[in-house]
């Protein structure tokens, strides 16, 4: 029998597209059509995508159950995602699934919720090459990159990076301007992996390049947790038989322990 497939939401935030004609020429259908549009040519993978605007922001208790990996991009409207949503996304994390946080999706509600720091950087929209250096040639999500990979322009991110100690740090990335940036990094939260990965200015056809197009392939695939764990804080009787407790009848009945 063959397994099931991985289902997939890629959200997008999908508001460049509509107001910046230069981001509606490199993404027509929006960032997060392109971005399903190649992970759709993964046949283990079932995409779907959500927008901003949709009911829900299309992320419904529903829809989040059926998500095994969340694709997330989002810019400018970070502060109209109802926090009802990120928190029921949250604890989809915690239970089990993925999420994958593109470019500055590292100020998104979800991520910092996730993070629990500032997640804050230097920035630069510029005429920067990015240089993304492997640091993990073994690593599930470098599969098929090499040492490094450029992308010709991109907008500079540059350390400090306000992030948790990475589990496991996958790109470093180099800019002409001379910055270095933490641009591939993983995390567990609960049982859910989350990987962020930088690139993705919406002025930049970085979405269209095959490499970029590989590692969020690959880190889907990494993401995914073939087992749930509902939250819960049960209380729980022994194994075996345990021994009397000598202090049973002087313990106060009350009080601190
Ligand atoms: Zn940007």
């Amino acid at each position: 029998m063959s397994k099931p497939p991985i289902r997939v939401t890629v959200w997008g935030e999908y508001r460049h597209e509509k107001k910046n004609p230069k981001v509606a020429a490199l993404y027509p259908g929006g960032m997060h059509e392109t971005i399903a549009a190649f992970l759709r040519k993964q046949k283990k993978l079932q995409v779907q995508t959500a927008t901003l605007d949709e009911p829900d922001h299309g992320l419904s208790q529903e829809t989040l159950k059926n998500t095994d990996v969340l694709v997330w991009w989002g810019h400018m409207a970070h502060g109209e995602v109802r926090q009802e949503i990120v928190e029921h996304a949250f604890s989809r994390v915690q239970e089990g699934m993925g999420l994958i946080a593109l470019h500055s999706a590292h100020y998104s509600k979800l991520f910092k919720r996730l993070m629990g720091t500032t997640c804050s950087l230097k920035w630069r929209e510029s005429t920067d090459k990015e240089r993304l250096w492997n640091l993990r040639p073994g690593h599930p999500i470098t599969q098929g990159i090499g040492d490094y990979f450029e992308i010709p322009m991109e907008e500079m991110y540059g350390e400090p990076f306000g992030i948790p100690e990475p589990e496991e740090l996958i790109f470093i990335s180099w800019f002409t301007g001379g910055e270095v940036f933490r641009s591939g990094a993983t995390w567990y939260r609960g049982n859910g992996k989350i990987f962020y990965f930088r690139p993705g200015h919406e002025t930049y056809p970085t979405y269209h390049l095959p490499l970029v197009q590989k590692v969020i392939t690959n880190a889907v695939f990494w993401a995914h947790t073939p087992t749930s764990v509902l939250d819960s804080c049960p209380n729980v009787p022994p194994l075996e038989t345990l021994p009397e407790d000598p202090e049973k009848n002087t313990r106060p009945q009350e009080g601190f322990r």
